[in-house]
């Protein structure tokens, strides 16, 4: 599918769940009530929608949440999933709470890649962010991971302290051990609209005065919005995905279904279509959901409005936490 500014839209992001295990401040902090699960899109209804999406040229799966590990059967669904004509790779992108526990399952159906989400590598910092006091439960996770024959990338988002950004060790994981550290910016979405997000320009200084022969790598299919960079005997690339400060949606190549079944164009507006009231319609048959693809597609904006600059947001801004729409 060709979007109205010329973008080929070949990834789906699926939330699986909106419920989770920890409790991340800029993302589900306490006091945040899930939905019943009868509100959440059965395995049977997103496979019906992945089915129709592989045929329109949706090519890329990232299952997400909430934590996705936390429901039941995402091996079967994984496998489901790569059983589907037209789909290439599916991914998943975790917490890595529960990682462990299920990694041999994940494998043997097939999963292609694991992002697991880590932000400090300061067991205190990390449970100040996160909630959870268990951050040697993640690194194993990463270590058992990187031991497969699977894609693994480490997604970090950096809060703004006032002092010197954690970047330095996270970077170095990418030395010791084969996968990617990307940078996410911080999106005023949610509850990260309380928080001030690290410029991604400042970690890509302190990169360049620290590695010498760093270079910016090209693009490889599927990348979506992330840049990545070559570090000289580092086993793994760092990469960017600057929601803010480089605006990155010239390269935007997704939509997003969230676990209340509504599919997403933008991240940054409120706007979608109600995929799952044509899902439980008995009269609405499979195009119908061919259709609504398309439709999300061609309503895709141009670029988001988060930095509050031009363009003049083009509808009602996205009022839901991030994690109802997985990121
Ligand atoms: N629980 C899983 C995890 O943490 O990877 C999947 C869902 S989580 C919503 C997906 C990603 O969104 C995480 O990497 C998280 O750090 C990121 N995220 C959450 N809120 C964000 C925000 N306001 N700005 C940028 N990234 C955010
Ligand atoms: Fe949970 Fe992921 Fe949100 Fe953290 S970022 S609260 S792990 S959904």
């Amino acid at each position: 599918m060709i979007d109205p500014f010329n973008r080929t839209i070949d990834y789906m992001r699926i939330s699986i769940t909106d419920r989770c295990n920890l409790r991340c401040v800029y993302c589900m902090p306490q006091g945040i009530h899930s939905l019943p699960e009868t509100e959440i899109l059965s395995y049977e209804e997103i496979l019906r929608v992945c089915t129709e999406a592989a045929a329109l040229g949706i090519h890329f799966i990232k299952i997400t949440g909430g934590e996705p590990l936390l429901r039941e059967g995402v091996p079967d669904l994984v496998r489901q999933l790569k059983n589907t004509p037209g789909i290439h790779k599916v991914s998943l992108t975790t917490n890595g709470v529960l990682l462990s526990r299920y990694l041999d399952a994940l494998c043997a159906a097939g999963i292609d890649g694991i992002t697991i989400s880590l932000d400090s590598l300061d067991g205190e910092r990390f449970r100040l962010i996160t909630g959870y006091n268990g951050l040697d439960t993640i690194i194993r996770g990463i270590h058992e991971s990187v031991s497969r024959s699977i894609k693994v990338k480490i997604n970090a988002v950096l809060i703004d302290n006032g002092g010197e950004p954690e970047w330095q060790d996270l970077v170095d994981l990418a030395r010791v051990l084969p996968l990617d550290v990307r940078f996410i910016e911080m999106m005023p979405i949610g509850y990260g609209k309380a928080f001030k997000g690290v410029a991604h320009d400042r970690i890509l200084q302190g990169l360049k005065e620290t590695y010498a022969g760093i270079t910016e790598a090209e693009a490889s299919q599927g990348a979506g919005p992330a840049v990545y960079y070559r570090i000289p005997s580092f086993k793994g690339e760092i990469g960017f995905i600057s929601a803010l400060s480089h605006r990155f949606c010239r390269t935007c190549n997704r939509i997003r279904l969230t676990a209340e079944g509504m599919l997403k164009p933008c991240l940054c507006y409120a706007s979608g279509i109600d995929l799952k009231a044509i899902l439980r319609d008995p009269d609405k048959t499979n195009e119908a959901i061919g259709r609504a693809l398309m439709e999300a597609v061609a309503m895709k904006p141009a670029s988001h409005c988060f930095t509050g600059t031009p363009p003049i947001p083009e509808g009602p801004l996205e009022k839901r936490a991030m994690v109802t729409i997985g990121g």
